[in-house]
């Protein structure tokens, strides 16, 4: 075993990569160096590709570029890497704020992107779907609105029978949004609440890897996921936490014991929520 390898599958859930701008597969290759093996890439919201979105067929080449992405970071990895691809909420404020869409406008229109990222599922392209609404303060109209991106992208999930990544407000219980994804047939597990703190009801939640967090989940023994949302953006270094942050967490974890815990971080709820199989894509 090399000094980084901790003896066991180890994913980020969610992070971003911009080979274009940042570091790309660099920040792979930290990750790997620690211990890292599978990471989820979250495309990056649009606008920060410099894709302003007037259709839906428009999303279609920051996933490609997320695709290019992924099969980069693969090959750094000794397992690998998969994308999640799919509308970033805050693209709501950005479309009626700054450029003149009527809330309704911006709903079909990131409804639209989320049904060309659900064909790159369907296709097995994409393993998975990203939605959600805004963490912060909105209009009414722009929350409906949002909240009727979301209801599609659970939709589209029951359809491809994929998992739906969420990006909401902070909050310890989304069993609302639970329920309208079983409500239309996607499993309330499927649906992961990224950016979460140690507990959450309703869907899976993938907890920012700060200790106090992960130590939470860790003692509830409920099903959690581990990430940092590393944004690769030279603009913004101290954001969020570093590509080496799971790694390292995981490591001190499993000295403190939480071994069954990082079993199901690492390896039972990915294989639960994704249908992925940390293990056997684990190449050492
Ligand atoms: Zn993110």
């Amino acid at each position: 075993m090399s000094d980084g390898d901790l003896g066991m599958p180890v994913l980020d859930n969610h992070l971003h990569l911009d080979p274009r701008h940042a570091r790309g597969v660099e920040a792979v290759k930290d990750f790997a160096r620690v211990g890292g093996t599978h990471l989820l890439v979250v495309n990056k919201p649009s606008w920060h590709l410099g894709v302003e979105a007037v259709e839906p067929e428009d999303f279609r080449a920051v996933f490609e570029e997320t695709l290019d992405a992924v099969a980069d970071a693969t090959e750094a990895l000794p397992g690998r890497a998969w994308p999640v691809l799919g509308v970033h909420p805050g693209l709501i404020s950005r479309l009626v704020d700054e450029r003149g869409f009527s809330p309704e406008e911006a709903r079909d229109l990131m409804r639209g992107g989320l049904e060309v990222a659900a064909e790159f599922v369907a296709d097995g392209r994409a393993l998975a779907l990203k939605s959600g609404r805004p963490h912060y303060d909105v209009s009414d109209a722009v929350w409906g609105a949002s909240n009727a991106v979301t209801k599609h992208a659970f939709e589209l999930g029951a359809e491809r029978d994929c998992a739906v990544q969420l990006h909401t407000e902070a909050s310890e219980d989304l069993t609302e949004l639970a329920e309208w994804a079983e409500a239309r047939g996607l499993p309330a597990r499927k649906v992961v609440k990224h950016y979460a703190s140690g507990r959450l009801r309703g869907p899976t939640p993938s907890v920012m890897s700060e200790k106090d967090r992960l130590l939470t989940a860790a003692e509830a023994g409920e099903p959690f996921l581990m990430e940092t949302d590393f944004v690769d953006d030279p603009d913004k270094p101290g954001m969020v936490l570093g590509p080496k942050t799971v790694p390292r967490r995981t490591r001190w974890l499993l000295e403190e014991g939480y071994e069954a815990a990082m079993r199901t971080a690492h390896v039972e709820t990915p294989h639960e929520v994704y249908g992925i199989d940390t293990e056997a894509t684990l190449d050492r």
